[in-house]
């Protein structure tokens, strides 16, 4: 099944917190009201402009195999290889907030607005993410009456985190071809737009997606998300951030 879905931009509209965090904020330091009114702009422009559209598609174990591997640059060990011999089904996905949103963060740096060009920056990186939730509530509704997927069991990943190389993008793409819903692939397989996100999501029981954060990658990994994924899974919650 492959189905493209449009997200209500109401549905990501990020909270305060995930937004300051990007930009640097220690998590007891509270903006002051000059801040609160950039993310409050933002927030309008954000709602005036974000177009956010995502499409998903199943696909089999085999064919997950294959773009796993990609152009053969993934490092040597990575949870995602324990992980998906695994899961039960594979759905690849990708979303985009459209590029406007893009076009708007460009001009506001262009016009040396960098306070509220970074603060829509911020806010659509974590509104992005935020598609990434909408798509598995979809694909959960839609897949119901199958005999999988156990929602507790399900977690997306996406190249370039973890030691997925980025260039499994270029697989990705070819099976997937998201260039329907406007998102493309640069040389460097960054998308264009940069707001969108891609990646597959493995179903299947808890457990599987439960791993030890020891990889060599690690140790340059600032953000150590997946300790609270697996602690979400743990207690039976959905996941709301992707891998990285
Ligand atoms: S510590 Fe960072 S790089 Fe390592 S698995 Fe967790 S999220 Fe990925």
């Amino acid at each position: 099944m492959r189905e493209q879905i449009q997200i209500a931009v109401q549905d990501i509209l990020p909270d305060p917190a995930p937004v300051f965090a990007l930009q640097g904020y220690p998590p007891n330091v509270h903006p002051d009201a000059r801040a609160l009114g950039i993310f409050k702009s933002a927030m309008g422009l954000l709602l005036g402009l974000a177009r956010p559209v995502a499409v998903w598609m199943d696909i089999t174990a085999e064919e997950f195999q294959s773009i796993y591997e990609g152009e053969g640059d993934n490092a040597p060990a990575t949870p995602l290889e324990r992980i998906y011999p695994q899961a039960e089904h594979f759905v690849l996905f990708a979303a985009t907030l459209n590029e406007p949103v893009c076009d708007e963060i460009k001009a506001l740096f262009a016009n040396d607005d960098f306070a509220l060009g970074a603060m829509l920056d911020s806010l659509a990186s974590v509104a992005a993410d935020l598609m990434g939730g909408r798509i598995e509530e979809h694909y959960l509704r839609t897949a119901s009456s199958s005999p999988g997927p156990n929602s507790n069991g399900l977690m997306r990943y996406s190249p370039g985190y973890c030691g997925w190389h980025i260039s499994a993008q270029k697989a990705l793409f070819r099976r997937l071809r998201p260039e329907g819903i406007g998102i493309t692939l640069r040389e460097s397989y960054l998308m264009q737009p940069l707001k969108s996100i891609s990646g597959v999501m493995l179903c299947g029981r808890p457990e599987i997606h439960r791993f030890r954060p020891d990889y060599p990658f690690c140790s340059e990994c600032c953000t150590k998300s997946c300790v609270d994924r697996i602690k979400k899974m743990k207690k039976g919650r959905p996941p709301e951030v992707r891998s990285d």
